[in-house]
């Protein structure tokens, strides 16, 4: 279609016009005016999979949309950690979205899984907010790539469903930035979504939609985002302030209810007409970057084609979360397939990403199919065979229902006995529709109890159990002692099926990690007091110990860590090593050893420790290591690179995940994985100077295949080329005058004169000098004046804080 002068239009446009394309016309589409040869254009939900509604009055659900791919959801794709993967799904998800003539999906969701209580935690990727926007931008770019648009949703900090719509966030800036923003920030910069989602809730007192922080300060001025921020479903406050913040776009419709509120404003002079324009022009381009690339005749895609990449991804992302041997299962067994879900897997969760399938594949139906495939082609050492196809001998008991909590004896007597007549039980169990949706949270993490004894029952019975699991997020697992082995499949979309038969059967190695970590009890999660707030508030006061920056630091045991997952094979890691070359002071001064908090001296300096580090922003450092398939079978690896920091002013999380890469490796076969680390790696948000900031120190470069294996560490020295500023004034102690302002001669100077003139002894005097140093180290400079015997005078405390504020200047 022909390209849009927009210009021409929006000054064609009569100030209601202006006011009308602010705001959706219906559900799904932007206001289109023929006379102006403006035409319109449909949004749609999003985020794995498209939800192409009709009906104007449902979006939750209900009302069937077209049919479609439904992908695994959020919470499952994350633990692939597979840029790739995530850009061939989005590649995938834009072209249904050409063969629908939708120009914008509205995904992915961006937020922090705070709480693994949050309804929606599903649809999002993880408690780390490196690996969340890495992926989000993954996914961005591959759906844009088709000339479709993504809206990056929610923003932000809505990490909750209970009171969504209207909850204030209370959290310090430090915490927004480096949690719940930094996902964010990391999918503007690399993928420039084409509009971006605000959120429902208010943060620090101010909506979302008007809060003038994030969507410009922010989101436009900082990271320098371009594109069209439009309101969430009903998430509009006062149409005026929004517009004046940098929101654009209000969906739904008002029916005319808040345009008319633009109108008065613009009339009554309290809004500039410039920046409605510029609202009007941001959806005008919008439209025209879309329809300026769309083909003229609307190619279809190939539904069984995705519904292999379904299959390929629900695989690549499933977690082998325990196997004492017993996975993958061995041809000729008999096997008792038992639950519901086998038969009826739980594939998505509810809510407004819940798609319409084209078909959906169970377990049984894929054991099946697999029991047909003829014998595959082996070549062993230069002779080629084709061995006997693999059998599988499959009995099925459903043993439990989903439609209430409640053991039924009937089904589960058949279930016990298919078990102990067959070599190995395999319990296809987890959480049912109900426990987990958009609209509300879960109340706890257990799964229905009459699942929790349907698996104690049967390992009674059968000694090989193993368990595959269908839930949105992490659930207890009261019998994990009790069975031989657990497959996570989360929610893993229409595929799952065929993709749990492929791993069960070692057809595909398992090769995801977890995205998130499962605490022991809901109690051990850091917002357990604190979740989901009381009354109009939610405090964030855990800050930025979310997840495993949580457990780690206060080193509580797990049920499974971040990062973590099993493999049919096994990894070894070697020859880390840190090439400092690109930085631009590197190399300068040599290693310090022995200050060390976190591991105290250390007794050999490393041969690969890369030598004092400057930090700018523009310094890179490589970092690389070797690994090895130890085993028998090929298999992927996900290598995590996590930054230990030392202990400094701040408060760190112990180590926090940088980096990471997925390599795939035959049996024997070596691979060098490289990581590319910035100064954003090393920094921390400092609130005083409002920007990013490296504390100079000792780091540790980490290497694990989780964050609780860590295979190998090196140290890396940084001095961070930025100094923070120092302003001296009546809280000022003695500490900060050495710690902070760095003028130790001045302080030196003021507590000498404290020290009684007979000690002449030059080491005598320094010792009193360390001691008096250490007993004012808290005590503000003005009060020294009480405790020195009148040694001083007040002038004189005053005109070193003077001293202090000029060195500054
Ligand atoms: C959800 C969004 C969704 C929108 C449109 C809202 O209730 O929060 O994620 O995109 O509805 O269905």
């Amino acid at each position: 279609m022909k390209k849009l002068n927009v210009n021409e239009i929006l000054a064609k446009m009569t100030l209601e016009q202006k006011a009308d394309m602010c705001s959706g016309v219906d559900f799904w589409h932007t206001a289109a005016y023929e006379e102006l040869g403006l035409p319109d254009i449909m949004v749609s939900d999003g985020p794995h999979g498209l939800r192409k509604q009709d009906e104007e009055a449902d979006h939750l659900g209900a009302a069937e949309s077209i049919k479609a791919i439904c992908f695994p959801t959020a919470s499952a794709m994350a633990c692939s950690f597979d840029r790739e993967l995530l850009h061939t799904v989005g590649d995938a998800l834009g072209k249904e979205c050409v063969a629908e003539n939708i120009a914008v999906l509205l995904g992915p969701g961006l937020n922090m899984k705070r709480s693994p209580l949050c309804g929606r935690n599903f649809e999002y990727y993880s408690e780390d907010p490196y690996l969340a926007g890495e992926l989000g931008a993954a996914l961005i770019n591959g759906i844009q790539s088709r000339n479709v648009g993504t809206s990056l949703k929610h923003f932000a900090a809505n990490n909750q469903e209970w009171r969504r719509m209207s909850i204030n966030v209370l959290a310090d800036e430090r915490t927004l930035r480096e949690i719940y923003l930094a996902g964010f920030e990391k999918a503007v910069k690399q993928a420039k979504p084409w509009t971006i989602m605000c959120s429902y809730n208010r943060i620090n007192g101010v909506y979302s939609c008007e809060n003038k922080w994030l969507l410009n300060d922010v989101l436009r001025e900082e990271w320098g985002y371009d594109g069209l921020v439009m309101t969430d479903w009903g998430a509009m406050n006062e149409r005026v302030p929004a517009l004046k913040a940098g929101l654009d776009l209000e969906m739904p419709s008002s029916h005319g209810e808040t345009d008319k509120q633009i109108v008065a404003a613009v009339q009554d002079g309290t809004l500039e007409e410039s920046i409605l324009d510029r609202a009007v022009l941001r959806v005008l381009n919008l439209v025209n970057q879309y329809i300026s690339h769309k083909p003229d005749t609307r190619p279809s895609y190939n539904k069984e084609e995705h519904h292999d990449l379904a299959r390929k991804t629900a695989a690549e992302s499933a977690v082998l979360l325990k196997n004492d041997g017993i996975l993958p299962l061995t041809a000729g067994q008999k096997i008792a397939v038992i639950g519901k879900f086998a038969e009826t897997p739980r594939i998505q969760g509810g809510g407004s990403s819940h798609i319409n399938c084209t078909k959906i594949t169970s377990a049984l139906e894929a054991f099946a199919a697999i029991n047909e495939l003829p014998g595959e082609h082996i070549c062993e050492d230069g002779v080629c065979r084709m061995a006997p196809p693999a059998r599988y001998e499959i009995t099925y008991a459903a043993g439990y229902d989903t439609a209430e909590d409640k053991t039924d004896e009937t089904l589960a007597a058949e279930a016990l006995e298919t078990a102990k007549n067959a070599d190995v039980a395999v319990i296809f169990a987890g959480l049912p529709d109900e426990f987990e949706s958009e609209g509300y949270d879960r109340a706890h993490l257990n799964m229905p109890e009459c699942q929790n004894q349907l698996i104690e029952r049967i390992c009674d019975v059968q000694k090989n159990v193993v368990v595959v699991l269908h839930n949105g997020s992490p659930i207890c697992m009261p019998w994990l002692d009790r069975v031989n082995a657990v497959l996570e499949m989360y929610l893993a979309g229409q595929a799952s099926g065929g993709a749990a038969a492929d791993l069960l059967t070692g057809r595909v190695n398992p090769s995801g990690k977890l995205a998130e970590s499962f605490p022991l009890r809901l109690e051990d999660n850091p917002s357990y007091l604190n979740f989901p707030g009381r009354r109009y508030e939610v405090s964030y006061s855990e800050g930025i110990f979310i997840g495993y920056r949580y457990y780690d630091k206060k080193k509580m045991d797990v049920l499974f860590p971040f990062g973590y997952g099993m493999s049919y094979t096994t990894f070894a890691y070697s020859n880390l090593r840190i090439n400092d070359t690109a930085f631009s002071d590197a190399g300068s001064s040599p290693l310090s050893l022995g200050s060390c908090p976190c591991h105290g001296a250390y007794s050999e300096i490393p041969a690969n420790a890369a030598s004092a580090i400057s930090a700018t922003d523009t310094d890179t450092i490589t970092v690389s290591v070797d690994v090895t398939n130890t085993g028998k079978t090929a298999g992927k690896e996900i290598v995590q690179l996590y930054v230990k920091n030392f202990i400094g002013i701040e408060n760190r999380p112990e180590k926090e995940l940088k980096d990471f890469e997925k390599v795939f490796l035959l049996p024997g076969e070596t691979k060098t994985v490289t990581f590319t680390l910035n100064y954003r790696s090393f920094a921390y948000y400092n609130l005083t100077i409002g920007d990013w900031f490296v504390e100079s120190g000792l780091y540790h470069i980490c290497i694990g295949a989780s964050s609780r294996d860590i295979r190998l560490t090196a140290p890396v020295q940084m001095t961070g080329t930025k100094r923070l500023p120092f302003h001296a004034w009546d809280v000022t102690t003695c500490e900060d005058v050495d710690l902070f302002a760095k003028k130790p001669e001045l302080l030196n100077e003021l507590l000498n004169r404290l020290i009684q003139a007979s000690i002449t002894d030059e080491a005598e005097r320094e010792k009193a000098l360390r001691q008096l140093k250490f007993n004012f180290g808290w005590t503000p400079l003005h009060s020294i004046l009480s405790f020195d015997n009148g040694a001083l005078t007040y002038d004189e405390i005053q005109e070193v804080i003077r001293k202090l504020n000029d060195a500054e200047n």
